[in-house]
């Protein structure tokens, strides 16, 4: 009944020195899956993104990007990807949209946006070029093609960075916060581009704190407490009474969405 698996988690555990922050968590997204991932600050929730990207290595773990798993091996006693090459090409199919935009500052919104297109993936500039006005007339910012990101607003720069990650055309993407840096007359803007994204069928894996996301976008909830699944279900069966006393006592916190 479900279609191919874009993203699949099994058992990953990641600990820092003694710290287990990371205790066995496994998930699935299946193509045109939108996944809100909540939780409290410290559950987990970042650890878990750069896990899937590689930008940590899980201690433990299966990791499987549109069926290929990333292969590891053990060195002293620790995982390590098993081929740069390997990170390399995963890290090219996910596109990672952080809190802080990072984009680059030294390059105008448009150069930011060709950027991977052109070096990463080795594909010729003038049609890297067009598909990236493509995708910046697509989050509204089309306009600001040749400035820097210094003079755009926050809304602006996220949006630029979700067209960086877009130009990529990856097999899913991966939001950490994506709005919780934004003044709140900003978020919206945001979130319209990440909705229109979820209607056009992208796999997305969103850790996120507005709840009007979780509960009117995303497909599935899953809540992380101290480094496990603690519940998730249909946005329906979550908010509906479904999830855990902690889940509950976590969204009765943060108020009515
Ligand atoms: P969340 O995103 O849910 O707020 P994080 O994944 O950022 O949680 O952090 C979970 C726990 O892991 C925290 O206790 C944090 O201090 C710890 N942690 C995260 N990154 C590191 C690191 N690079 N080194 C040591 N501890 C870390
Ligand atoms: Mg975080």
């Amino acid at each position: 009944m479900s279609g191919p698996s874009r993203l699949s988690v099994r058992n990953i555990r990641k600990s820092f020195g003694t710290h287990e922050v990371l205790k066995g968590i496994s998930l699935d997204a299946k193509d045109g899956d939108v996944i809100s991932l909540l939780g409290a600050s410290g559950s987990g929730k970042s650890t878990f993104l750069r896990c899937i990207n590689l930008l940590e290595i899980a201690t433990e773990g299966e990791i499987f990007v549109d069926g290929e798993e990333i292969r590891m091996v053990k060195k002293g006693g620790r995982n390590q990807p098993a081929s740069q090459k390997q990170v390399d090409h995963i890290r090219s199919e996910l596109g990672m949209v952080f809190q802080s935009f990072n984009l680059w500052s030294h390059m105008t919104i448009l150069q930011n946006v060709i950027e991977g297109p052109v070096h990463v993936l080795k594909r010729p500039r003038a049609e890297c070029i067009a598909e990236a006005e493509a995708l910046l007339e697509k989050v509204g910012i089309v306009d600001k093609r040749h400035a820097y990101p210094a003079h755009l607003s926050g809304g602006q720069q996220q949006r630029a960075a979700i067209a960086r990650a877009l130009a990529m055309k990856p097999k899913a993407m991966l939001f950490d916060e994506p709005t919780s840096a934004l003044d709140p007359e900003l978020v919206g803007e945001v979130l319209r581009v990440m909705r229109a994204l979820a209607e056009e069928g992208m796999t997305m894996l969103v850790v996120t704190h507005e709840m009007s996301f979780a509960r009117n976008v995303s497909n599935r909830v899953v809540f992380m407490r101290e480094g496990v699944v603690d519940s998730s279900g249909t946005p329906e069966e979550m908010f509906g009474g479904g999830g855990s006393p902690a889940f509950r006592q976590f969204i009765g916190h943060l108020g009515p969405a």
